[in-house]
């Protein structure tokens, strides 16, 4: 019997706040243990949250960008559970009255809907040190938001999607830094099987805190695989919280599921309700920039660049932002598209930093000097990448490395003499007719042409000067 995967996520987010939810500890990560902890983050008695403005911006800066509607008398809740990273034993969350309500993302056609996100603190973490475990609460009081989808998902794949969209938007928006590998944004992962054509769901588990996209995909591949073998051999799948095991790429139960009603949720009255207005959404929507799915539609659309051209240059915000800006100043979309993915990704990753730094007026510039003929593409490339390490400009980049074409027919004549005179093998070869010789010729004038000449010059000349041998 075949089965089908029901896949539900809750997308963890620490917000990028200068400080803590309910208190005014910085946020920072990697600081020493304990240094950014106070009495309300510690939880002694007596000690009284104060909610954090920004972070309720941030929260509503994330539901306006996946299309929810922002909730205008928001509440808070106590979520009642001992453990030790949690010392007040209850975390503040949002059950009754969450901020953002509905929205969601399209997949591939495939509309995957938000139930909601809502403002939480997170916890402390524990640090386990052989036989030891340490306790830092500098975590604890981190803004939090969480994204609660749907049940709409139907494989690891579209669930990797799902969570890269939803990552890039926040990044975007200056929301969630998105770095998994620090922690700042997890996922936990609710998944089911159902017989194929049924439209009851099965019994579901839910992997907690996957922090990587591999292990995202690996974690929901096992827990289907699973659960199809238990059903298969007449078991009963139960609900229970599991933990996926990355060096086995197994997954193993922590302990039963709770639902809801067994955390005892009742609302915090040491904080009051937020009543939010037309005009703070307003002015939040103000400050948001163009989301990501919007730009999409007008590389697409308006600038003809084709959908996997459009995403490389959406995947980083900076990348998206440099290509904006060259656009505004009179670039050529798709030559600007070209140079971006090609030589300046090149460059970026060299560097292994996260930003461009070429003024978007001299990048303008050395493309209309390509795309007269006035440097080659060969010259265009090193422009660039001087520009990029050096921090320098366009007159001192094409300067420095002589990157003008000349065309100039007598330094033309002698390099393709050289070149000929030094490789008479080929040219024998050439000349008893293996055409295909003929591109190392081409290369290694141009090679020592160094951008001097342009490439439909060098292939005239060079077939000329072989007629003539
Ligand atoms: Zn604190």
């Amino acid at each position: 019997m075949g089965y089908m995967p029901v896949i539900g996520l809750e997308i963890h987010a620490e917000l990028m706040t200068r400080t803590k939810v309910f208190c005014s500890c910085e946020t920072g990560f990697g600081s020493e243990r304990n240094s950014h902890v106070c009495p309300v983050c510690l939880g002694m008695p007596g000690a009284l949250p104060v909610l954090n403005q920004k972070a309720v911006e941030l929260a509503v800066s994330a539901g306006l960008l996946l299309g929810c509607e922002i909730t205008r008398t928001t509440r808070w809740d106590r979520k009642n559970y001992f453990y030790p990273d949690l010392t007040k034993a209850y975390q503040i969350s949002q059950l009754y009255a969450p901020l953002c309500l509905g929205g969601g993302l399209e997949i591939n056609g495939r509309f995957i809907r938000l139930n909601r996100i809502h403002l939480e603190e997170d916890a402390g973490k524990l640090v386990h040190e052989r036989n030891v475990s340490i306790l830092d609460y500098n975590r604890a009081g981190v803004p939090l938001i969480e994204i609660v989808t749907e049940p709409d998902i139907r494989s690891s794949d579209e669930a990797v999607e799902f969570v890269e969209r939803i990552r890039r938007n926040l990044v975007y928006g200056d929301i969630c830094d998105g770095k998994m590998e620090q922690g700042s944004l997890r996922v936990d992962a609710n998944i089911s099987v159902m017989p194929e054509g049924s439209d009851v769901y099965g019994t579901r588990s839910e992997i907690k805190n996957i922090n990587s996209f591999r292990f995202i995909k690996r974690a929901i591949e096992f827990e289907i695989e699973r659960q199809i073998g238990v059903l298969e051999n007449k078991g009963r799948v139960i609900q229970e919280t599991r933990r996926y095991d990355e060096a086995s790429g197994e997954t193993f139960s922590m302990r039963s599921k709770e639902d809801a009603h067994d955390y005892r949720y009742f609302p915090d009255p040491d904080i009051l309700p937020l009543f939010i207005s037309d005009e703070d959404i307003a002015a939040i929507r103000e400050k948001l920039p163009e989301p990501p799915h919007i730009r999409f539609l007008r590389y697409t659309d308006s600038y003809g660049l084709s959908a996997k051209d459009a995403e490389t240059i959406l995947s980083e915000r900076f990348t998206a932002d440099f290509f904006d800006a060259a656009v505004k100043n009179g670039a050529d979309p798709k030559a600007a598209s070209n140079a971006v993915r090609g030589e300046l990704l090149r460059c970026v990753r060299e560097s292994g930093g996260n930003e461009i730094p070429i003024g978007a007026e001299d990048f303008t510039k050395a493309l209309v000097l390509a795309a007269k003929n006035a440097i080659t593409q060969e010259g265009l490339k090193t422009a660039l990448s001087y520009m990029f390490f050096n921090r320098a400009d366009l007159d001192t980049a094409v300067k420095v490395n002589n990157l003008l074409v000349s065309e100039d027919a007598g330094l033309i004549g002698t390099v393709i003499s050289e070149v000929l005179a030094a490789s008479p093998d080929i040219v024998s070869k050439y000349k008893d007719g293996n055409q295909r010789v003929f591109s190392y010729l081409f290369g290694q004038c141009v090679k020592r042409l160094k951008g001097k000449a342009l490439p439909a010059t060098i292939d005239a000349e060079l077939k000329k000067g072989l007629s003539e041998l």
